[in-house]
């Protein structure tokens, strides 16, 4: 019956009207799981499906009625290891679990496996796993996206339901683009980081991937509100997102920038473009092209600042409190080698970019600089919004490229450049599917305000409707 191609509330809806039973939801994913992870390889650890079924059966009367989804892997659950696709955290097992897996399991749902990412979350091709790479169910020559690209691979590919990700510069949007499916970044604070593994905590928030903006809306619903254990979590009261969701943007006005206009595209992307502003002024809203000249500014900003948090929170790994332990004559030689062993390239490439941008005597030329500019980039969106309601443009600058294509670092963080200025201005956005490019998923993003969740879902879902 395909059940696992479902959204989840659809799911929840047909088991409430016993019009299908749970065994088929969960028989129909571990055929697809069978069928298609060897190849796509979006999972790292997978539940047992006895375990699975038993939980379901007890969470049968729940909200969640014993639901699976499919959790990245640097985001702590108690049942399976938490590696953040690195060699260091091979074998490594949380005490605790994140409160977003936690909040999802209270509301009866179960953790059905947990997702390939590039390590420590630092990447957008999902290439970075010490685990191998993650491919694209659209085209398994090409990068499902990262770093959240098992997540969103597993959505795409009907082996998952829906997916928990995260998103420090674009790691929920940017695969979700790719992959054809939804990819939501809460608010800075929104959701609690607690049991979120830190990459760069001023930036890091767990973000959904799902088959449609419904299923964000209610994975958000669950996953959402303050957290007395993340002291930046924001202290707003949990609220159902799902019931707010008013597909109406009829006088609103939408503004493009034009700095998120992947022109180098050529044609078709371009034509894209312009059918989703048709596509807002057929809804009764109306396009203003505006510009964001700090657009170009986020991309340095966004790797100091991101870098510098990086080199600070992964001094932890020491080879003593973790996994992997190298061998060395005294303490300094030991942590060196575990840290020389454990760490890959790209990781210890952003280790050292934010060590330099701290040092004593660089601090302010650019650690200090970038914060300045970071607030800059975030004026610039809270000015954009005085005049319009939400900023539409693409995800991505380009569809899903070539397993191995990118191997300049550089030509990999300029997959981010749409991404990453909402990121570092704390704002919510939106990717949706906006069509194809080259055959392959182009992702339309939606940023709003700060805590306009449930008006940017609303437009989202009613730009998914008219589009689909
Ligand atoms: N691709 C960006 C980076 O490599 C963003 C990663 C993320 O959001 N986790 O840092």
């Amino acid at each position: 019956m395909d059940l696992n191609e479902r959204p989840v509330h659809e799911l929840l809806e047909l088991l409430a009207q016993g019009a299908i039973r749970l065994e088929e939801v969960l028989a129909d994913l571990e055929a697809a799981i069978r069928a298609r992870d060897q190849e796509v390889h979006a999972y790292l650890a997978l539940a047992e499906q006895e375990e699975l079924l038993r939980d379901a059966y007890a969470k049968s009367q729940t909200l969640l009625r014993g639901l699976p989804i499919a959790v990245k892997g640097n985001i702590c659950t108690l049942e399976f290891p938490t590696t953040c696709g690195s060699r260091l955290l091979e074998q490594y097992r949380s005490p605790y679990e994140a409160t977003a897996v936690r909040r999802w399991k209270e509301a009866g749902g179960t953790v059905g496996g947990i997702t390939n990412l590039d390590e420590f979350a630092m990447g957008s091709s999902t290439e970075h796993s010490a685990f191998g790479p993650t491919r694209n169910p659209w085209d398994l020559g090409r990068v499902p996206g990262g770093s959240s690209g098992g997540s969103a691979a597993a959505v795409a590919a009907g082996t998952a339901l829906a997916a928990l990700g995260s998103d420090t510069g674009g790691s929920v949007r940017q695969p979700a683009a790719l992959c054809g499916v939804v990819g939501l970044r809460p608010t800075y604070g929104l959701v609690s980081r607690f049991g979120l593994v830190s990459f760069a905590s001023s930036l890091d928030i767990i973000g959904t991937l799902t088959r449609d903006v419904r299923d964000a809306a209610l994975l958000l619903s669950i996953i959402a509100g303050g957290d007395p254990q993340d002291s930046t979590s924001l202290p707003v009261p949990v609220q159902d997102y799902t019931s707010q969701l008013r597909p109406d943007i009829r006088g609103l006005t939408v503004g493009v920038p034009k700095e998120y206009v992947p022109g180098q595209l050529g044609a078709e992307a371009l034509a894209l473009v312009d059918r989703w502003k048709a596509v807002v002024e057929e809804l009764g809203g109306r396009v203003e092209e505006i510009t964001l000249p700090l657009t170009e500014y986020a991309l340095p900003t966004y790797y100091l600042v991101a870098s510098a948090e990086a080199s600070a929170n992964l001094a932890r790994y020491d080879g003593v409190r973790y996994t992997l332990r190298g061998v060395g004559r005294g303490a300094a030689e030991m942590i060196a080698a575990s840290r020389t062993l454990g760490f890959g390239p790209e990781v210890k490439r952003r280790i050292m970019l934010g060590t330099y941008a701290l040092s004593a005597g660089f601090f302010a030329r650019y650690y200090g600089k970038a914060q300045k500019v970071r607030t800059l980039i975030a004026q610039e969106f809270t000015q954009a919004f005085t005049r319009v309601d939400f900023i539409l443009g693409a995800t991505a600058p380009s569809p899903a490229f070539r397993v191995g294509e990118k191997v300049d670092p550089l030509a990999m963080y300029l997959s981010d450049i749409f991404t990453l200025p909402s990121a570092l201005a704390a704002l919510p956005a939106v990717s949706i599917p906006g069509g194809k490019v080259g055959g392959l998923p182009f992702g339309l993003q939606l940023i709003g305000p700060r805590l306009s969740e449930a008006r940017l879902l609303s437009w989202a879902l009613a730009l998914e409707e008219a589009l689909s």
